[in-house]
């Protein structure tokens, strides 16, 4: 005689790569029943994780604890790439290589602590320097520009690349599909109004959509990237800020280097500067970010910044401020951008944690509420496997991440930027204000004819 054991009902709020990646790894075990909701349809188009591209790297310095998590998901991103090879789907994995680039004739502290923990791991393998700036420009023709100005040494390490991280997040929904996870989305029945807990206590039995239906559950995830801090009260541990990214689209030998199949991710003194960029994709589309401080948008009931996006600003744009920054960096670091229109620009959004580390764990306030944000900007790499240790926190298991990721209790003033962004003040503007710098551009200032510097 076979029994039936009860299933106990997760209901998960947020479709990006934190809410599909823990559905996926909860639907593994039989004794869950898995429901995610969402404001909008899979892939949210405002979402941080739907995007053309987004790094995937090993290199974080000294801190070896998101690099083993990241030798952990490679494998699971060749596995992604199989299973869709299997179907006939493109890849979503592209192992490029990263090629982190240094200035005047010396790493910066990241690149040597890269270095160090990536061979003192084991991976020195996929490590291939250039010392000199003549080898750069020999096997990377298309970064000769910024060697002229100064970006002479770096490295490439050969096991990272880029996702696209929309047909990413397209994966994992399907294999949640597949597995049996339940989907509501759409704005009123997918988007999370409250907490539903009976009688004024801080039992959470479930949510309340804006639609006013009330969806009961035996633990509630709670995986609203930059949204959260505006759906639970986060005590000021995340913030929602702004990134912005540009795209060109270059033509003739640009874009035949830059789309070229060994064209690498690239890191342009990252530590120093902020920036980064990609190969053209297969539509030309060539896009360059910056990691900073951001920006906010503080909402008027409470101050809380929240994400502005083009869903309901459609013509918004990023900042002027921005653009200068942009500009200026690329014209000493890819001269040739100075000629090209910027065909695209938004700002992106993160749920930074005031300490650069993910916010995994049961809320202090709430029985069965657990939240899984504070992706702090470099989430999106672990779509494969952070599901796997989000499972472990549900579940009560400590291991070093979710020590690591645990709920701590620190003040505004203890906030510090990673050690990726450039400028070690945390500055943040609010968009579309009077401050300085803050307005959002015209499209017609993102051509090349407006530099605006
Ligand atoms: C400019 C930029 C560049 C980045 N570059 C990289 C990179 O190169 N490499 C990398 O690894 N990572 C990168 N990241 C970070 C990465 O995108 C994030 O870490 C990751 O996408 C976070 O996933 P998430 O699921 O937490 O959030 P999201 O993907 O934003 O998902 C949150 C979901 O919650 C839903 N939601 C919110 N509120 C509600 C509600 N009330 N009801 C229902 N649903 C709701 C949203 O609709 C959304 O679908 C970048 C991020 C940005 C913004």
């Amino acid at each position: 005689m076979s029994t039936t054991i009860p299933k106990q009902k997760i209901i998960i709020v947020g479709g990006g790569c934190f809410g599909l990646s823990s559905a996926y790894a909860l639907s593994l075990k039989p004794e869950y029943e898995v429901w995610v909701y969402d404001r909008l349809p899979i892939p949210v188009p405002d979402a941080a994780s739907t995007d053309v591209n987004k790094i995937v790297r090993a290199d974080y310095g000294d801190d070896t604890l998101y690099m083993h998590l990241m030798f952990e998901a490679f494998p699971l991103w060749h596995q992604f790439n199989k299973e869709r090879e299997a179907l006939g789907q493109s890849p979503v994995f592209h192992q490029s290589g990263v090629l982190l680039l240094s200035s005047n004739g010396s790493y910066s502290p990241f690149e040597q602590a890269s270095l160090k923990s990536i061979r003192e791991a084991g991976h020195g393998y996929a490590i291939e320097e250039f010392l000199t700036p003549e080898s750069i420009v020999s096997r990377f023709p298309q970064f000769k520009g910024a060697v002229d100005r100064g970006y002479d040494i770096g490295y490439l390490n050969k096991e990272g690349g880029w996702c696209n991280s929309r047909e990413a997040v397209v994966h994992m929904y399907n294999k949640c599909i597949s597995q049996g996870v339940r989907f509501v989305t759409g704005s009123g029945q997918g988007e999370f109004g409250s907490l539903f807990c009976p009688e004024s206590s801080r039992i959470v039995r479930g949510i309340v959509t804006k639609d006013g239906q009330v969806h009961l559950a035996d633990r509630v995830l709670l995986a609203t990237g930059a949204w959260s801090a505006g759906v639970v009260d986060m005590k000021k541990l995340v913030t929602a800020t702004g990134q912005a990214v540009v795209h060109f689209e270059p033509k003739g030998t640009m874009l035949n280097q830059f789309q070229s199949a060994d064209c690498p991710v690239w890191c342009g003194d990252l530590s120093r500067t902020g920036f980064y960029g990609f190969p053209a994709n297969a539509e030309g589309k060539m896009k360059v970010g910056i990691h900073n401080a951001g920006y906010l948008w503080p909402r008027e009931s409470d101050q809380v910044s929240v994400p502005r996006t083009q869903v309901t600003h459609t013509d918004d744009t990023i900042p002027l401020n921005g653009l200068r920054q942009f500009r200026q960096f690329l014209g000493g670091f890819l001269p040739e951008t100075s000629a090209l229109d910027i065909t695209y620009s938004r700002l992106c959004w993160y749920s930074d944690a005031i300490d650069g580390q993910f916010v995994i764990d049961y809320h202090p306030d709430y029985e069965n509420l657990i939240v899984a944000t504070g992706d702090s900007g470099h989430g999106m790499k672990f779509i494969p496997n952070i599901g796997m240790h989000i499972r472990d926190v549900i579940e009560g298991r400590a291991t070093d991440y979710t020590r690591r990721w645990a709920w701590r209790q620190l003040e505004t003033s203890e906030t510090k930027l990673d050690g990726l962004r450039s400028g070690n003040e945390v500055k943040r503007g609010i968009i579309a204000s009077e401050q300085e710098g803050m307005r959002l551009v015209e499209l017609d200032e993102l051509k090349a004819s407006r530099p605006q510097l």
